[in-house]
C-alpha cells in the first residue's frame, strides 16, 4: 500500500468559519492541556526513563466532561490532536525533535479527521466534511479512482485562506528497478546542489529571489511600526502573505526538481547532512534556512520510492570536498572559501561538482 496527498483550497461560507475555527479552538485546546499533564509527569519522572515510556497518555475523553463545549465539535479530531502530541512526544524521546511545544492561536491552524462511514466524500465541486455538511472547492486534479481515501487536514493560513489535504491510500507495488543511471547530489550553498552528471547548479528561479528580498524589505518596515496599531497590523498580514507565496514558490520548486531527477536516473545518491547543524554553521538566514534540503529529500525519495528506485545516503564524515575525483587524493585542509578545487595531480573543477561526483562514486561502491 502506498499514500499520496491531495492539497486543494476550499471556501468555507461565515457560517462555516464558525464552526472551524471552533474546532481549531477545541483541538488547540486539548492538544496544549495534554501536553501540561505530559509536562508535569515528565518533570516528575525524567530521572526514569523506563518509568516515563510506561506511562499512559492522558485522553481527550476524560475532559469532556469538565469542558462540555468540546462535544460540540467532530470527536475524532481530538484522537488526531492525541495521536499527533503521542507522536511528538515519540520524536523527542527518540532523539529526533526537541520538546514539543504549546500550540498558539497566532499560527497556522490545523485539524485533522478520519473517514468512517462515508462521512467525507468528494462531490461536484463541493466536499462533504463530518459537521460541517458541503463546503465549496477549487479541486483542480482528480483522484484516481483506486485511491481510498483515508483522512483529511483542514487549515487555515495567517491570512485567513483555507485548505484541505486529502490523504489517499492506493494498492501499488514498485518492482525494483536495475541501477542503471545514477547520479551523485552535493547541497549547494547559494542553489539547491550541484549534480555529478552535468556540473550544473540547480538554482532556485529568479522570481523566488526577488520575492526573498521583497520580503526582507516588508520585514524591515513591519519592524519600524508600532506593535498592535493599524499600519502595524496590516504590514504584518502582507509580510504572511509573502511567506505564504514563497513558502507556495519553494514547494513547486522542490518538487520539479526532484521530479526530473526521479525520471532521469535509477538511483540518487547523496550525504546524510544534519541540517540544523549546517545552517548554524554556514548562518543562514532564519527564514531562508526553512529546512528546503529536508524537504527536497524527501519529495525525492518518495518519487524514486514510488518507480522501485532508490535514494542512497552516505555518510557526513566521507570527505566529499576534500578528495580530488580524478586521483583520489585528500587533501588536509580545504577552507569554505575556496569554490575552485585544485588538486596537486593538474586536476581543476568546481568545488561541488567535484564534491558530488566522489559522491556518486562511494554511492556506487555502497552498491556493489
Ligand atoms: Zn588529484
Amino acid at each position: 500500500m502506498a499514500n499520496k496527498a491531495y492539497k486543494f483550497r476550499i471556501y468555507p461560507t461565515a457560517a462555516q468559519c464558525v464552526l472551524l475555527a471552533k474546532t481549531f479552538g477545541c483541538v488547540r485546546f486539548v492538544y496544549n492541556k495534554m501536553l501540561t499533564e505530559r509536562k508535569g509527569t515528565y518533570e516528575q519522572h525524567k530521572e526514569n526513563k523506563e518509568t516515563l515510556k510506561k506511562l499512559k497518555f492522558p485522553t481527550p475523553a476524560k475532559y469532556k466532561d469538565e469542558f462540555t463545549w468540546l462535544k460540540e465539535v467532530d470527536s475524532l479530531t481530538l484522537a488526531n490532536a492525541q495521536l499527533n502530541l503521542q507522536k511528538a512526544y515519540k520524536n523527542f524521546f527518540e532523539g529526533r525533535a526537541e520538546f514539543p511545544v504549546f500550540k498558539n492561536r497566532k499560527a497556522r491552524q490545523s485539524y485533522t479527521t478520519n473517514v468512517v462511514n462515508g462521512n467525507i466524500m468528494l462531490l461536484d465541486g463541493y466536499i462533504k466534511l463530518p459537521k460541517l455538511k458541503l463546503v465549496k472547492i477549487k479541486q483542480h486534479r482528480d483522484i484516481p479512482a483506486h485511491h481510498i481515501i483515508k483522512s483529511c487536514t483542514i487549515s487555515r493560513t495567517k491570512t485567513d485562506k483555507y485548505y484541505v489535504s486529502i490523504l489517499t491510500e492506493y494498492e501499488h507495488q514498485p518492482v525494483s528497478k536495475e541501477v542503471q543511471h545514477i547520479v551523485g547530489l552535493d547541497f549547494s550553498m547559494n542553489g539547491l546542489f550541484v549534480d555529478s552528471e552535468t556540473g550544473k547548479k540547480a538554482n532556485y528561479p529568479r522570481f523566488y529571489r526577488q520575492a526573498l528580498e521583497k520580503l526582507a524589505k516588508e520585514q524591515r518596515i513591519l519592524s519600524r511600526r508600532k506593535k498592535g496599531s493599524h499600519r502595524w497590523n496590516k504590514q504584518r498580514l502582507k509580510v504572511a502573505g509573502l511567506h505564504e507565496k514563497i513558502a507556495n514558490q519553494r514547494k513547486d520548486f522542490l518538487h520539479k526538481e526532484s521530479y526530473k531527477l526521479s525520471k532521469r536516473y535509477d538511483c540518487v545518491v547523496m550525504e546524510d547532512l544534519n541540517m540544523k547543524g549546517m545552517s548554524q554553521a554556514l548562518n543562514f538566514g532564519k527564514s531562508v534556512a526553512d529546512n528546503a534540503w529536508g524537504m527536497f529529500t524527501t519529495f525525492l525519495r518518495y518519487k524514486l520510492e514510488k518507480q522501485g528506485k532508490k535514494l542512497i545516503k552516505i555518510d557526513k564524515w566521507f570527505p566529499s570536498s576534500k578528495t580530488c575525483s580524478c586521483c583520489g587524493q585528500v587533501k588536509a585542509e580545504l577552507s569554505l572559501s575556496e569554490r575552485t578545487f585544485q588538486c596537486e595531480c593538474g586536476f581543476t573543477a568546481d568545488r561541488d561538482h567535484n564534491a558530488s561526483i566522489n559522491i556518486k562514486r562511494e554511492g556506487l561502491r555502497l552498491l556493489a
